[in-house]
């Protein structure tokens, strides 16, 4: 370590050497404890030792700097002349806690040692200290119980051991009839000390150490060592915290909430983390140290319940808890200590918040001029959203569901929200089901395009594999589903109509809720409630004024129009779909995947006439069966959309997806088609692909079979043209799928230029319109200037760049690529989030050219990363017009925008 670097911070008595400002260095509880003993709240005076002394540590195989004991032993002197006690003195004895503390908070995840310091001889001095022997030896066995659990490591080791002192404890209280820890006396717990150290003798052959010194640093080397725990560890993973940033230490003098009646401990909010409600939140209780508030062996009590029990204390919290709130400017979660009637804070930190509680503190503040609009906008994360607009499981319900062990599996979260509904495995049982009243969640090993109207049905999707941009992941988020994919532990029998999930078997028809947001699978029927946005802008069944979330979401939202500069559209097929995104306030249509609409009635049957035809005449034929239908479709959608832009895409997946593939339906199929089946099946095995995701799909349909764009554009602008006669002023813009040259979106333009002239002078109208292409294959990056020729608008498809970008397929990659993220071979999953560096650096290649070759060209993105906010953020700054997403996701893509301008402009 550099010479000169500063090992310690000290704190106290109103003076502090560290700031909030510097987390990094003091992790967050230290940075909170030096600011609020800047401000004058009452902190127990202490010390930092800075993470950098932690990261020479792992780096020197656990050894201290040079110097650090000396400025450590230093400031102890300096703890012990503040507080009037001496560290290990046998009369007067200081007793410190050693609490770890990284730069975000990691609830629960590291270590912390209380009481330490004392020793038989210790112990007189605090009996003499507190003239209560019960307290000195509650703490005594407190602190051996801790230190022999964090410093010694005698944890359970799995979840199946038990603590062996709780075993003594438990063993203890039985033995006097005691129903509380607080029930046992002074001779029980001294005899307790004395079976916890004989404990550890027995377990570990040595001592327990008496030497305060050697404690302390055994403690600081626990606490250091904790940064890696299998805990910690994961969960740095999971919030993807670096590895690199180590924690910091704080001892600090001990103040006792166990000396007695007069004495509490508890934990607070500065407003309620579940919904925002201003006051003070928490809980506490009489005569406990801090880990009894959390450990659950005694119920801690409602803070309200504090202003009937210590007054004086309850309005000293009160007080400060609005110091902190208003110095800090944000909502705290802190933590604190009574003793002997005297409050003191131990600990301040950002509290963590629902998405209602979020939006309506941010709102609050606001008119509290607590902080701007501009804050308020960027304290909300986007997809904190979701929980005001999906249905909610009833928190209680589902509590007693994960108590009696009902949580069956986890997959991936793909359709954020609460469902439960009952098990069915095929698409045509769902719709059946759903026909007759029925709630059903479907239960697929993955989803195809043709299992679209089980998934309209359902309540929930769930399927066994699949990534987080599988078709049932993306076609659930499309259509505002709960779906949970890539459920590994799933295992489907079709045959069986059932499925095995560890020892359980849930049959066809039992009951199961799906947690959307979090990926859990629950057994039973766990109850769910609507959400109050959709009810005033959806459902119209509650009045604006009548829904306060309403009112606050709405204004959110408003801010967010106001400041972003990217337009947000939604991916869309269906008109209800799309009247939800309009209540959003989505600015037109990004996408219209035209396949879905396919498998609607019986059209499917013209569809597959269509691909299975023997030539042009029979292809025309089936053609003009589906165009009808088509037109209707085209018409519906562009009038729900008035003059805002409707983006169709035509023809994209691979024929064989709409093939019958099971042996009675080829019978069928032939039978109407008038051929012999051996033929028909031959047919199919014709169309068979190795790898249809690259094989015969997108613009290649197209060229090789021209009538079906032609088909398409016609139904498009007869449609329009439909609606310009009525008065109506639509805006199509045609978009070729998986162009890679100029010269195949050159001859699918012309078809399109063609049948749109003819069919507005057949209809004797004019029809705004564009002709684009989706920019989905790395070649049409690389050669976007030439593209840009013929195209008036791009649309960058990022699933499928994603998917040919990193040579990883979309619908299998959800089996391994979730150990990737985790081994950090890849930061996150590029489905999910825009992998900037590779697909990012084809799309910015895809812009820059593009608007060379046609300054006004419009480019949006209609892949899944259109409602992942920092995939919006990456789209404003490489200056997309617009982004893309489902209904659902409209409103989150909205205040990702602003965030971006926001973030721009400082
Ligand atoms: C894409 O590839 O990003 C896209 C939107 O098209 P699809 O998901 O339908 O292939
Ligand atoms: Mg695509």
């Amino acid at each position: 370590m550099a010479r000169g670097k500063k090992f310690v911070y000290l704190f106290g008595g109103g003076k502090a050497e560290g700031k909030a400002g510097m987390r990094e260095l003091l992790g967050g509880k230290g940075a909170g404890l030096h600011e609020m003993t800047r401000i004058g709240v009452p902190v127990p005076p202490g010390f930092t030792i800075t993470t950098e002394v932690c990261s020479y540590y792992y780096g020197h195989r656990r050894r201290y700097p040079k110097g650090l004991e000396r400025v450590v032993t230093e400031a102890l002197r300096r703890i012990e002349k503040n507080i009037g006690r001496r560290f290990g003195d046998p009369h007067n004895p200081l007793l410190v806690s050693v609490r770890s503390g990284a730069r975000d908070s990691m609830p629960g995840m590291m270590d912390t040692v209380l009481n330490l310091g004392l020793n038989d001889q210790t112990v007189q001095g605090l009996i003499a200290q507190a003239r209560n022997p019960r307290f000195a030896y509650d703490s005594y066995r407190r602190f051996v119980q801790m230190y022999g659990d964090v410093v010694l490591g005698l944890k359970p080791s799995d979840k199946g051991e038990r603590d062996p002192f709780e075993i003594i404890l438990e063993r203890k209280k039985k033995a006097r009839g005691a129903r509380f820890d607080t029930d046992l006396g002074a001779a029980d717990l001294k005899d307790l000390v004395a079976e916890f150290k004989a404990e550890i003798k027995a377990r570990l052959g040595k001592e327990f150490p008496a030497d305060p010194y050697e404690q302390l640093w055994s403690a600081i080397g626990a606490v250091f060592g904790s940064w890696n725990n299998a805990r910690a560890i994961a969960y740095r993973e999971h919030y993807r915290i670096p590895h690199t940033w180590w924690t910091a230490a704080n001892v600090q003098a001990m103040v006792f909430g166990n000396m007695g009646e007069n004495c509490a401990t508890g934990v607070a909010f500065t407003r309620s983390p579940a919904t925002g409600d201003k006051g003070t939140y928490g809980e506490f209780l009489v005569n406990a140290q801090g880990e009894d508030v959390v450990a659950g062996t005694r119920t801690p009590r409602p803070i309200a319940e504090l202003r009937q029990v210590m007054p004086k204390s309850y309005r000293e919290l009160d007080r400060i808890c609005k110091i902190l709130e208003r110095h800090y400017r944000e909502t705290q979660d802190v933590e604190f200590t009574i003793e002997n009637n005297k409050l003191w804070m131990l600990q301040t930190r950002t509290g963590k918040r629902t998405g209602f509680a979020a939006v309506r503190i941010a709102l609050d503040m606001v008119e509290e001029r607590m902080i701007s609009k501009e804050e308020a906008l960027l304290r909300i994360e986007p997809d904190q959203l979701n929980q005001l607009l999906r249905p909610i499981f009833d928190s209680a319900d589902k509590e007693r569901a994960t108590k009696d062990g009902r949580v069956l599996a986890k997959g991936l979260p793909a359709g954020p929200g609460a469902a439960s509904g009952r098990v069915v495995f095929t698409a045509e049982d769902a719709e059946a089901w759903g026909k007759r009243g029925e709630r059903v969640v479907l239960c697929r090993v993955q989803t195809s395009p043709e299992d679209i109207r089980g998934m309209v049905a359902a309540q929930a999707i769930l399927t066994a594999r699949g990534g987080m941009t599988s078709h049932a992941a993306l076609v659930a988020r499309q259509m505002g589903k709960i779906c949970v994919v890539g459920c590994e532990a799933l295992h489907i029998d079709y045959a069986k109509s059932q499925m095995a999930v560890g020892s359980r078997i849930l049959k066809e028809g039992d009951w199961i809720s799906v947690d959307g947001s979090t990926g859990e699978v629950i057994e039973g029927d766990v109850r769910t409630f609507p959400s109050e946005v959709l009810q005033v802008l959806i459902g119209k069944t509650l009045a604006p004024r009548a829904s306060r979330v309403y009112r606050q979401f709405s204004k959110l939202m408003k801010w967010a129009d106001e400041t972003r500069k990217i337009g947000v559209r939604t991916n869309t097929d269906q008109p209800d779909q799309a009247r939800v995104a309009i209540a959003f306030g989505a600015e037109g249509i990004g996408l219209c995947r035209t396949e879905h609409m396919f498998f609607e009635g019986d059209r499917i049957q013209a569809v597959r006439e269509m691909i299975l035809a023997e030539d042009e005449p029979g292809r025309r034929r089936a053609l003009a069966k589906l165009l009808p239908i088509q037109k209707k479709d085209f018409k519906g959608i562009l009038e729900i959309m008035g003059s805002l832009p409707v983006t169709i895409r035509t023809l994209d997946p691979p024929l064989h997806e709409f093939l019958p593939k099971a042996e009675e339906e080829i019978v069928e199929l032939a039978g109407i088609m008038n051929v012999p089946v051996e033929t028909l099946k031959n047919k199919i095995d014709v169309l068979h692909e190795f790898n249809p995701m690259l094989g015969h799909r997108g613009c290649r349909l197209g060229i090789s079979y021209p009538e079906i764009t032609e088909m398409q554009s016609q139904a498009i602008f007869e449609a329009a043209c439909e609606l310009r006669k009525e008065g109506k002023n639509p805006f199509p813009e045609v978009m070729i799928p998986l162009v890679s040259s100029r010269q195949e979106l050159h001859m699918q333009r012309e078809i399109v230029e063609r049948v749109a002239r003819e069919a507005m002078k057949t209809y004797g109208v004019k029809v705004r319109y564009l002709i684009g292409t989706m920019i989905e294959l790395p070649r049409a990056c690389l050669v976007a200037d030439e593209i840009a020729q013929e195209a008036e608008f791009f649309s960058f498809g990022t699933n499928d760049l994603t998917q040919t970008c990193l040579g990883l397929s979309r619908d299998d990659a959800g089996k391994f690529l979730p150990s990737y993220v985790v081994h950090g071979v890849l930061p996150e999953d590029p489905f999910v989030s825009i992998d900037e560096q590779g697909v990012g650096a084809l799309m910015r290649m895809g812009v820059e050219k593009g608007r060379k070759a046609r300054k006004k060209l419009e480019i949006g993105i209609c892949g899944e990363h259109g409602g992942d906010p920092k995939s919006v953020a990456f789209c404003h700054q490489i200056g997309l017009d617009y982004v893309s997403c489902s209904a659902y996701r409209v409103p989150i893509a909205k205040l990702a925008a602003a965030q971006a301008a926001l973030r721009d402009k400082r």
